[in-house]
């Protein structure tokens, strides 16, 4: 899990998070909603370690059985275009390990994302979603603590998302590493994750449980109130 304990975060004495304190319990799915520009990428990258705070601390406890590593999926997947898929993958390995090890573990995770036909493939040669896939698994292959997702899904079309949506829950449930998903979807904040916390101000103004019966969608009274947020 992640505990924030009064993190701060300016640019330039512009303040873009303030004091925050915040727990995320080791294999917590929480979602991080909030207008443009209030900070969530900001806080992502606090967490990941990317980048410093300006005040206060950051502190981690990974579960026994699984790595402390932290790993991060973008709107864009962020391929090397001169990488087969296979070799993306086994980009989120590192250095360490053999060739024909790493090659192993990300043909393994590709078949767990439902490429196993296209680990050959070079990228410009997937479909967006599949593209979305191959950056899902290069951030899975490590088995990370924790995963960030910076609207993964937000340049997808809506069923692709859908399909997206319960591929990385399904995954989520098997693994239970830790998972933030910043979205600017509330449907999909409800429907992925145990909590939602709204960022407003620089400050975690709403912090919720989710505990109403899935699916979820547009429109839903529980919702509305949080969809004029953000
Ligand atoms: P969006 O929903 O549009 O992605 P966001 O909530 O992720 O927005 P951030 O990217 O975290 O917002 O940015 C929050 C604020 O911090 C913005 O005002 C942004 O201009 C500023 N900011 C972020 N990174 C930097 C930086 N490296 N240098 C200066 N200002 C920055
Ligand atoms: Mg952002």
């Amino acid at each position: 899990g992640v505990t924030l304990r009064g993190v701060s975060k300016s640019f330039d004495g512009h303040v873009v998070l303030s004091g925050l304190d915040l727990h995320i319990p080791a294999g917590q799915f929480v979602a991080v909603v909030g207008r443009s520009g209030c900070g969530k990428s900001t806080l992502l990258r606090l967490i990941l370690g990317l980048e410093a705070p300006s005040d206060g601390r950051i502190a981690f406890e990974s579960r026994a059985q699984r790595s402390p590593t932290k790993r991060i999926m973008f709107q864009e997947p962020r391929l090397l275009p001169w990488a087969r898929v296979v070799d993306n993958v086994a980009v989120g390995l590192g250095e360490a390990g053999s060739r024909a090890a790493k090659r192993e573990r990300a043909l393994a995770v590709l078949a767990e994302v439902g490429l196993a036909e296209k680990v050959g493939n070079w990228p410009a040669t997937l479909s967006g979603g599949q593209r979305q896939r191959v950056a899902l698994a290069r951030a899975l292959v490590s088995r990370p603590g924790l995963l960030a997702l910076d609207e993964p899904l937000g340049a997808l079309d809506a069923l692709t998302r859908i399909e997206m949506q319960a591929m990385i829950e399904r995954i989520w449930r098997a693994q239970g590493f830790t998972a933030i998903l910043v979205t600017h979807d509330v449907a999909e904040a409800a429907a992925m994750a145990d909590r939602i916390l709204v960022v407003e101000d620089g400050r975690v103004a709403l912090d919720l449980k989710v505990d109403v019966p899935r699916p979820r969608r547009h429109g839903d009274p529980d919702l509305a109130a949080l969809e004029g947020r953000i």
